[in-house]
């Protein structure tokens, strides 16, 4: 059966992952990357932008340094994948020089992203090595990455890209055919899902239950890449890196792995920022009037319908705002800290100043700075 999906696709993420990169040894499968390069020199011969979530490093720095086990501590994760890194980059210039295609090193950590600064600055940068018709080979830049401000799994991070530079379509490749609806190991009835409208929570069961098939990610953090790249206007795929030909046959629309389609009305540039691309560093809870004004008048926060602040932020940074049955509702970028939040909830906006001794803003966050759920 054809999909009318990818035909017309001119921006396309590619995400591989450690699994179809190397062997349980942790030497590179030279076969695999071979092919999926192949393919990915292809589409660039065809006029196509194409950028390549690679994971890699780690098992790679494995293969390379002959450790009999994984890196425990995050300074021996970092060493290897700073030795592994180099080793995937060498292979990747190697293969698409042959078919004559330039690649660039582009590694990113979450807090490159939190930085609104910082996050135009990765877009220009990708863009331009588009320009220049390059492929970016993007990682997370794991040598530096801890766990504060690590993105933790690169299934997000290509997600995220995609958002960055408004891509088309995302594909990302693993070692199963698609999203299953029961672990086909297990259950000889399990099926893949071809089509996926709607992340219900249907969907995030079924990828719970097919977790166990898959090393770091799993199917769950690739519902979460699909949710961030639906909500953004971009399709996704899930499918087998190891099937033949696979790039060619998913662009040629043909019926393999699983489709996530895109939504209607997508976010804007500077609201995907806030609702994917930042850490969420605290959550306000507001009563029915305040959840009423948000959600039906458009109307932006003020700290009267806010019931209860959680955790620790600053100003300008992202936080949940949550109904009063903790179901969060929307995001946004806060005017107060947590603290300042905590003396003032409750109060109109006016009393700020007798409050606080000093005024912000009248609203805690601005409507403009705000995404629905
Ligand atoms: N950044 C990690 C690596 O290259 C992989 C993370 C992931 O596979 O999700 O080794």
């Amino acid at each position: 059966m054809k999909r009318s999906i990818s035909l017309n696709c001119q921006k396309i993420v590619i995400k591989v992952g450690t699994r179809l990169l190397t062997y349980d040894t942790g030497k590179l499968n030279l076969g695999i990357i071979e092919k999926l390069v192949r393919e990915m020199a292809d589409l660039k011969n065809q006029g196509k932008d194409v950028v390549l979530v690679s994971s890699g490093a780690v098992g790679s720095g494995i293969g390379r340094l002959g450790l009999k086990r994984k890196p425990v501590s995050v300074q021996e994760k970092q060493a290897v994948a700073a030795i592994g890194q180099g080793l995937l980059m060498q292979c990747y210039e190697k293969l698409f020089s042959e078919y004559g295609h330039i690649v660039a090193q582009v590694l990113l950590t979450r807090e490159d992203l939190n930085n609104r600064k910082r996050y135009i600055n990765s877009r220009n940068t990708l863009l331009h090595i588009l320009k220049f018709g390059a492929i970016s080979i993007v990682n997370e830049n794991d040598t530096i990455s801890t766990e504060e401000i690590e993105f933790g799994d690169n299934d997000k991070l290509s997600a995220l890209v995609a958002t960055l530079i408004d891509a088309d379509l995302l594909i990302i490749l693993t070692d199963i055919d698609g999203l299953y609806t029961a672990n086909p190991r297990l259950d000889p009835t399990a099926s893949c899902i071809p089509l996926v409208e709607e992340i219900t929570t249907d969907i995030k069961k079924v990828a719970g239950k097919t977790e166990e098939m898959l090393a770091k990610g799993g199917m769950t953090t690739k519902i979460e890449a699909a949710e961030i790249a639906m909500a953004s206007g971009i399709s996704m795929v899930i499918a087998n890196g190891r099937e033949e030909n696979i790039i060619r046959k998913i662009l040629s629309g043909e019926e393999t792995g699983t489709l996530f389609c895109t939504k209607q009305g997508h976010l804007r540039s500077r609201k995907r920022w806030i609702a994917f691309a930042q850490k969420i560093k605290g959550s306000i809870y507001i009563d029915q009037g305040a959840e009423q004004a948000l959600k039906e008048d458009g109307k932006s926060l003020l700290p009267i319908g806010i019931t209860k602040v959680e955790g620790l932020f600053a100003s300008g940074e992202t936080v949940s705002i949550c109904d009063s049955g903790g179901e969060e509702i929307a995001r946004g970028l806060v005017n107060y800290s947590a603290e300042e939040l905590r003396q003032i909830l409750g109060c109109k906006s006016i009393d700020i100043i007798n409050i606080l001794g000093y005024t912000g803003s009248k609203e805690v966050i601005h409507r403009d700075n705000m995404v629905l759920c």
